[in-house]
C-alpha cells in the first residue's frame, strides 16, 4: 500500500530544483541577501501578476496582514469584522495592533463568511472588515465592497490561500484596500520558507508599509514609527520569481483535481461537496468536504479509517477562533455561531497538490467509500 499525503512539494522540486539550485547560488554569489533588486523585480512581477500597481514584501503572511492593520491606522478601540472559521493568524492580527475582532458566523456552502451578517455586525466602532478567500474560494468581492464603501470602512483581503483566485474577472488581494499573501511552503505560490506580501493601489498606503516593515524609518536611522524586522529574504524572491511562472499552470492542476474529486465522489450520499459559487474562480489551495454528523464524532471516525488506509487528510480548522483559549474574554456563547461551531465538526481536507495524480486519487476516493462504510 502506497500513503498518500495530504500535499507532496517533491514532484515540483524535480520540475523546476535545477532552475531554484542556480536561482539561489546567482544570489548567493551576488553577496545582496537583503533588498536589493531580486526583491524589487518580484514585487514588481507580482503586483503585475495580481493586476494591481503596488506589492511590498514582508516575512510571512502574518506579518502582510499586520503590516496591513498597521498601516490602516487600525488599533486600540476599533473593531474589525472577521470570520471564525479561520487560521488564527487572521484574528491574531487584529488583536496585535490592539484592535477586537469581531466573528460573525459562515456561509455552510463556501465557509467563507455570511455577508448578510457581516453587515448587520458594523457598529460606530467598526473601522474595517477582513474577508478570507478560505481554501482558495474568493469571497463575494461586489458585495463585500459595496457594503464597505456604503459604511466608509477599509477592506484587508487576507488572500494567505488564494493567489491567483479570481472575483468577477479580477484577482483577489486587488479589488480590497489592500490584499495579504502568504509564501508559506504549501500555499498555491510558496516559498522554500516563510514569505509574504502586501498588494495595494495606494502608494502612499504601500509607502507607509514599507516604512513599517523596516523599523519605522524611510532612510538612514532616523525612526518615525515604532516598526518591526519583517523583510523577505532576496534567496525566497529569487525562488518565488521562478515559482510565479508556474503558478497558473499549478491552480489550472488543483482545478483538474477538484474536478475529478467532485466526479468521483458526488453519488456519496453522506458527504457534502465544497461548492464553487458563481462569479468565482477558486484555487483549491484545500479541497474540504464535510461528513455529515450523522453520530457523534463521525468525522473523526472517518479520518482515522482514512488514516488505516494510507491516506492522510487534515482537518481545517478543529476549532473556530471564537472558542480558543485566548478569545474566551470576547464572550461567544455556544451556538452564537453555529454553522462556524458545525464546520469544526464535519470538515476534512482531503490530499490536495497540483501533482496529486489520478492513480492517487483514485486511492484516496476508494479508501473514503470504504471508510464511510
Ligand atoms: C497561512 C495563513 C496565514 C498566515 O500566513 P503565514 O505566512 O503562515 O504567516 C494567514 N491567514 C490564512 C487564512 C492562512 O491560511
Amino acid at each position: 500500500m502506497t500513503t498518500i499525503p495530504p500535499f507532496d512539494l517533491s514532484e515540483q522540486f524535480k520540475l523546476i530544483g535545477s532552475d531554484i539550485n542556480q536561482a539561489v547560488l546567482e544570489v548567493l554569489a551576488s553577496g545582496r541577501y537583503i533588498g536589493g533588486a531580486t526583491i524589487e523585480n518580484f514585487e514588481n512581477q507580482f503586483a503585475t501578476y495580481i493586476g494591481a500597481s503596488e506589492c511590498v514584501t514582508c516575512n510571512s503572511g502574518t506579518d502582510a496582514l499586520y503590516l496591513a492593520l498597521r498601516s490602516l491606522k487600525i488599533g486600540a478601540g476599533d473593531h474589525v469584522i472577521t470570520s471564525p472559521f479561520t487560521f488564527i493568524a487572521t484574528a491574531e492580527t487584529i488583536s496585535a495592533v490592539g484592535a477586537t475582532p469581531v466573528f460573525v458566523d459562515i456561509d455552510p456552502r463556501t465557509f467563507n463568511f455570511n455577508l448578510d451578517q457581516v453587515e448587520a455586525a458594523i457598529t460606530p466602532q467598526t473601522k474595517a472588515i477582513v474577508p478570507i478567500h478560505l481554501f482558495g474560494q474568493p469571497v463575494d468581492m461586489t458585495r463585500l465592497m459595496a457594503i464597505a464603501t456604503a459604511h466608509n470602512l477599509a477592506v484587508i483581503e487576507d488572500c494567505a490561500q488564494a493567489t491567483g483566485a479570481e472575483w468577477a474577472g479580477q484577482k483577489v488581494g486587488s479589488i480590497g484596500h489592500v490584499g495579504c499573501f502568504s509564501f508559506y511552503p504549501t500555499k498555491n505560490l510558496g516559498a522554500c520558507g516563510d514569505g509574504g506580501a502586501i498588494i495595494t493601489n495606494d502608494p502612499e498606503l504601500a509607502a507607509t508599509v514599507k516604512m513599517l516593515r523596516d523599523h519605522g524609518r524611510r532612510s538612514g536611522y532616523y525612526h518615525e514609527e515604532h516598526g518591526v524586522n519583517s523583510r523577505l529574504d532576496a534567496i525566497q524572491a529569487a525562488i518565488l520569481q521562478i515559482k510565479l511562472r508556474y503558478l497558473d499552470t499549478w491552480n489550472e492542476q488543483r482545478r483538474r483535481v477538484a474536478d475529478r474529486y467532485h466526479q468521483l465522489l458526488s453519488p456519496l450520499s453522506d458527504l457534502v461537496l465544497p461548492h464553487e459559487i458563481a462569479g468565482g474562480r477558486c484555487v483549491w489551495n484545500q479541497y474540504t468536504i464535510r461528513v455529515t454528523e450523522t453520530e457523534a464524532e463521525r468525522r473523526d471516525a472517518v479520518k482515522r479509517a482514512l488514516q488505516e488506509r494510507g491516506v492522510t487528510s487534515m482537518i481545517y480548522y478543529p476549532y473556530p477562533l471564537h472558542q480558543q483559549p485566548i478569545y474566551q474574554s470576547l464572550g461567544y456563547q455556544l451556538g452564537q455561531l453555529p454553522e462556524a461551531d458545525r464546520a469544526a465538526r464535519e470538515v476534512l481536507s482531503l490530499p490536495m497538490f497540483p501533482e496529486l495524480s489520478e492513480l492517487q486519487q483514485d486511492q484516496v476516493v476508494y479508501s473514503l467509500k470504504d471508510s464511510l462504510a
